[in-house]
């Protein structure tokens, strides 16, 4: 039987680790003692935090790699569906995105006469653009060629490749809010709206129409079952197991060194983050096109700065919301030339409104989200650590007329620096080579490592990019395609 060595237990390890293990013999080896990676569970005494991901969207395609590997989703993790989905505070104006279509018309409309229109006629055209991308992100996109192929012929009047997802949004209402409120999810690729190529407004599409979840215990739940239900169909997972070196010979892979010693394997699955990977994992000599000096020339994504804060306190606040900066163009701007912004937007999550598990009881669990840059920015974190701490603070409590402060009983925070010393994230660019057009497709590192024959990539590195559901779709395709 085929012998595969899996590096990392992230998202996309597991999810690969599962599909295959029902017909190769799998190892998988996680640095960290538990499985997830920028996906798992923290736990600061008895509060538990998602390190990363809150946000579900596009269950089927999580559904399709559980069935395929044997096990039905449904059965296995608990989805709480989000009723409603998110509140997005505006400087003027608080928007509730209800996850019935129906309602934000109505919201949208009761808003601005006519825009609850351009809302349904948005909606109208993204069910067609997901149509037609769908089958472009299920198979590998490995050669320009494949510009020539049916499914990509067909997307191209549809999909208006170059225009960015703020110029497509404001074909449909010049108000701002209305684009925010319909763009902000571009900094899910850790981009802005007006870089975004215009194929991402699938991603608010995808949230209004088919729905955001919660999983009891968090979204890292998710990933300690399928770690379990990988040992359950016969695979090996390795804990506390960094990987040293990826051993390659005449172009070929050999194995990997771990301990000090090599482990001889037919095919090795890189799920460790890819620039982090080919700059400490592979010799350079084996490299060309993502030589390490290549790379550090390559388009990444922001960071975030974390804060997760243990309560004695639930506080009456949505599960998810956004609060936007006064100007918000300006912040996007200021974010996107490595600036920290002092007129910040932040993300807040705050689950124990829903979720009794996460916190003793009457206490919570509230993560805190903001976007800053990578660390190509000369940003000073020693400095800015505990300043943006208080800044975030002092916001919540005047949106909220609230004195958070006094109710901290736990806290951490998690900078740039944490997220590429911890988690080996190259620059603690998060969300890994950003998605601009240059760097996508076939010009996305190859699913089938292009480099290196029998390496294969899987996980927000490769196509088709960053993102849960896209992390799961690579996942699938090289069950197609291994
Ligand atoms: C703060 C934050 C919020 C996010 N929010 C969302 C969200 O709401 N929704 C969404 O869809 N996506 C979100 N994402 C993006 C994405 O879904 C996650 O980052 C996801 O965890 C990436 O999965 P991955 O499998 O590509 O890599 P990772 O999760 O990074 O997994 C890689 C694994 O490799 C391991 N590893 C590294 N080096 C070695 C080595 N040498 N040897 C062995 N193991 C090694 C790591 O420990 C890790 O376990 C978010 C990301 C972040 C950081």
């Amino acid at each position: 039987m085929k012998k595969i060595a899996i590096i990392g237990a992230g998202p996309g390890g597991l999810a690969a680790g599962l599909l295959l293990s029902k017909k190769y013999d799998v190892t998988i080896y996680e640095k960290d003692s538990v499985v997830g990676g920028r996906s798992k569970r923290i736990k600061l005494g008895d509060y538990k935090f998602d390190l990363g991901p809150t946000f579900l969207m596009y269950v089927e395609i999580l559904a399709e790699v559980f069935s395929k590997s044997g096990y039905d989703l449904y059965q296995e993790i608990d989805l709480i569906k989000l009723d409603p989905l998110y509140k997005l505070i505006f400087n003027d104006v608080t928007f509730t995105i209800s996850a019935d279509p129906k309602k934000n018309i109505e919201m949208y409309e009761n808003y601005e006469k006519g825009m609850g229109l351009s809302y349904q006629k948005w909606l109208i055209d993204q069910e067609k653009k997901l149509n037609v991308i769908k089958p472009i992100l299920e198979k590998p996109f490995s050669s320009p060629f494949h510009f020539f192929r049916r499914d990509v012929i067909k997307a191209v009047p549809v999909i208006h490749p170059f225009q960015s997802v703020y110029q497509l949004l404001n074909t449909y209402s010049k108000n701002p809010n209305f684009i925010h409120s319909l763009s902000f999810q571009a900094k899910y690729l850790g981009m802005a709206s007006y870089q975004a190529p215009s194929i991402f407004t699938i991603l608010p599409y995808l949230e209004h129409q088919k729905g955001l979840y919660h999983v009891e215990g968090g979204l890292n739940r998710i990933h300690a079952k399928m770690g379990e239900l990988f040992k359950k169909n016969g695979g090996k997972l390795i804990l506390n197991a960094p990987v040293e070196k990826i051993l390659v010979k005449n172009k070929r892979i050999e194995g990997i060194k771990i301990k000090g010693e090599i482990v001889y394997y037919d095919q090795v699955i890189l799920n460790a983050d890819f620039s982090y990977a080919m700059e400490k994992l592979i010799d350079p000599i084996h490299l060309k096109k993502y030589h390490p000096s290549k790379l550090e020339k390559k388009k990444y994504s922001v960071s975030t700065y974390m804060l997760y804060l243990g309560l004695d306190k639930i506080f009456d606040l949505p599960h998810h919301q956004i609060i936007f900066s006064k100007d918000y163009e300006k912040y996007l701007k200021e974010l996107m030339t490595g600036q920290l912004s002092k007129d910040i937007s932040f993300y807040m999550h705050n689950p124990s409104i829903l979720d009794h598990t996460l916190a003793p009881r009457g206490h919570s669990s509230l993560y805190i989200l903001v976007p800053v840059p990578n660390l190509r920015s000369s940003v000073d974190w020693d400095q800015f650590k505990i300043e943006l701490r208080n800044q975030v603070i002092s916001m919540i409590n005047h949106q909220y007329q609230v004195e958070i402060e006094k109710h901290i009983v736990v806290e951490k925070v998690y900078t740039p620096i944490d997220w590429k010393d911890n988690e080996n994230v190259y620059l603690g660019a998060v969300f890994n080579l950003s998605h601009g057009l240059d760097q996508m497709l076939h010009k996305r590192p190859h699913n089938q490592f292009e480099e290196i024959k029998n390496l294969y990539l899987v996980g927000g590195g490769t196509h088709p990019g960053s993102g849960l559901p896209t992390i799961y779709q690579s996942a699938l395709i090289l069950n197609d395609i291994m």
